[in-house]
């Protein structure tokens, strides 16, 4: 009984790895895969701004 539970652990580990290794292969082939959104920066204070329009940083005068 033991065994049958071990087994199922190892198999799930394995799938665990193989779902790993196999996600970046995917998404890294051909160059950019152009899935994400490219984080942009403000070109005032070099902060990211995700959102878009103005940045937050610049608006609050902290930057
Ligand atoms: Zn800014």
């Amino acid at each position: 009984m033991l065994k049958i539970v071990s087994l199922f652990l190892i198999f799930m580990a394995v799938l665990a790895m193989f779902g790993r290794l196999k996600w970046p292969r995917i998404g890294g082939r051909g160059g950019r895969p152009g899935g994400l959104p490219r984080p942009r920066l403000c070109p005032e204070c070099g902060r990211y701004n995700l959102g878009g329009g103005p940045c937050r940083q610049c608006q609050d005068g902290q930057g």
